[in-house]
């Protein structure tokens, strides 16, 4: 189990891959989207080298284990529960399991409901277990639909197949690049409301390269491919060819009364492997979603993708950074970060709403990460995985959080809302966006961990002060009422608002 965890988070299964090399292939080259395929491939390469989590969300671990009739599932939650804690004391997990009411984090990512695991028997004699890590970005992006419903953009979606063709596509509009795009998605048409999500969830263990068996889901899925992808959300919701990379459609029965579409959204970072295990020696006796091309996105392949640069300004920044600094920047310009940033997520913008903050934060840079942090011996911080997390969380906060401490720029993934391009315009702040996932990437330009406070809220909500080089990252909100991702939402409304004829 602990193999299976490990490898889980730190090695994307082949099928997932290709996905992602077929993406980057098509993407138009010299494009913000291009550089943020390259940014996921190196970022994927650094994961296989480091052993280290792909992305620092290393998401809700949900096991299926099919055991032979007679196995004993105590004995096997127990060896679950025993890789969960090891892999998280090891730096492959991050410690996300927090009570629901207090926020407090358990640390080990054991409490209740934490993991999931389910099983079921057959009649093999040999166990199969399988995992995936899905974070928590893209699971904010999952959907349910009650038919009929009515729309936005597409208007009446009606109990048939029609219908569920709109809430399919309605999805994945809605998800723009906040659950990490290009994403991979499961739905699950029919059942309660309960099992149809869990059908949805369930649709992410197949191969994303199956044919589903059911003529009339085949050719639905088909068809989100090819619709999904000419919405123009693109990598990151930067826009561009690649929005989808998946989508596998199950069905269940339903009351006569009810009819739900599920959808459950899963980021590029598509972290999900199985192994079939030896019943009496617990012996992994085979790997799943390893076969065929194993793409490893080589050091000299990323080199040759990254070589066309986006058509874009390079802007070097320092804090504390001065308000005439970030009036000069424009949506579209890359900056580059050297010195220092400090981390804030949920925990820590609701704290400094009516508390001062630790340090002085005027002109400083506030980085939305929940990094995978390790302690030495010598009880030194080092960051295993620093990745963005999804910014439109600290909506309520942000432009009251810059104001009142002076800070000049936030770093997240997803973009933010109008309240917060507001204060961007009236205080002089403006809005980076780095590319979800990335988090060894991310984690290579950290050179030094200076301190952390409020360590009180758990290791991914303290604010660590970190000391970075070569941080780079997008304009795509700035102090001049743009945003690349209001942009990006109207464009591809409009050409959802296409698809709005009856199709099946
Ligand atoms: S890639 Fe993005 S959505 Fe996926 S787990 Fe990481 S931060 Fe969350």
């Amino acid at each position: 189990m602990y193999k299976l965890v490990v490898e889980t988070s730190t090695n994307l299964p082949n099928d997932v891959r290709r996905a992602i090399q077929a993406a980057k292939q098509k993407e138009n080259a010299g494009t913000t989207a291009a550089l943020s395929l390259a940014t996921i491939t190196k970022n994927i390469s650094m994961a296989d080298e480091n052993v280290s989590p792909i992305c620092q969300d290393t998401g809700m671990p949900t096991f299926k284990i099919k055991v032979p009739v007679g196995a004993n599932q105590i004995e096997m939650k127990k060896a679950i529960y025993e890789a969960i804690e090891e892999a998280t004391k090891n730096g492959k997990l991050r410690p996300n399991s927090v009570d629901s009411i207090t926020g407090e984090n358990s640390g080990n990512n054991l409490g209740p409901g934490t993991p999931i695991i389910y099983f079921e028997q057959w009649e093999k004699d040999e166990i199969e277990a399988r995992l995936v890590l899905k974070g928590g970005g893209c699971e904010n992006k999952n959907m349910q639909y009650s038919l009929p419903a009515e729309l936005d953009g597409l208007g009446k979606a009606g109990r048939d197949l029609d219908g569920i063709r709109k809430c399919i596509l309605h999805s994945v509009y809605q998800a723009q690049g906040q659950g990490c795009s290009a994403g991979f998605i499961g739905v699950g048409i029919g059942g309660d409301r309960i099992s149809s999500a869990s059908l949805a969830k369930e649709q992410l263990f197949r191969s994303s390269e199956d044919v589903n068996p059911d003529e009339t889901l085949r050719k639905l899925e088909d068809y989100v491919m090819e619709h999904a992808n000419n919405l123009g959300i693109g990598t990151m919701g930067f826009g561009g060819e690649a929005t989808l990379l998946g989508c596998k459609i199950g069905k269940s029965n339903r009351l006569p009364a009810s009819f739900f579409v599920s959808v459950a959204y899963n980021c590029w970072a598509f972290r999900r492997l199985g192994v079939t295990l030896d019943a009496t020696t617990g012996e992994i006796k085979e790997w799943q979603y390893k076969d065929g091309e194993e793409i490893k996105f080589i050091e000299e392949e990323v080199a040759a993708a990254t070589e066309e640069k986006p058509k874009t300004r390079e802007v070097v920044l320092e804090a504390p950074i001065t308000e005439e600094q970030i009036r000069e920047l424009k949506v579209g310009d890359v900056v580059i970060i050297n010195g220092d940033l400090h981390t804030g997520r949920d925990a820590i913008h609701h704290h400094l709403m009516d508390h001062d903050a630790p340090i002085d934060l005027n002109g400083q840079i506030i980085y939305h990460c929940g990094p995978v942090m390790l302690k030495d011996e010598a009880g030194e911080w080092h960051v295993k995985a620093a990745g963005p997390t999804t910014s439109i969380r600290e909506e309520p906060y942000q432009g009251d959080v810059m104001k009142k401490f002076g800070i000049r720029a936030v770093i997240g993934k997803g973009g933010m809302g109008p309240k917060t391009l507001k204060a961007l315009g009236e205080h002089g702040g403006v809005y980076l966006n780095a590319i979800g996932g990335a988090a060894q990437y991310y984690a290579d330009c950290i050179k030094k961990v200076d301190g952390v406070d409020l360590l009180e809220f758990g290791v991914p909500e303290a604010m660590w002060h970190l000391k970075v080089e070569g941080f780079a990252a997008i304009v795509t909100m700035d102090s001049h009422g743009n945003s690349l991702h209001a942009e990006v939402d109207k464009t591809s409304f409009e050409k959802l608002s296409e698809l709005k004829e009856k199709v099946f």
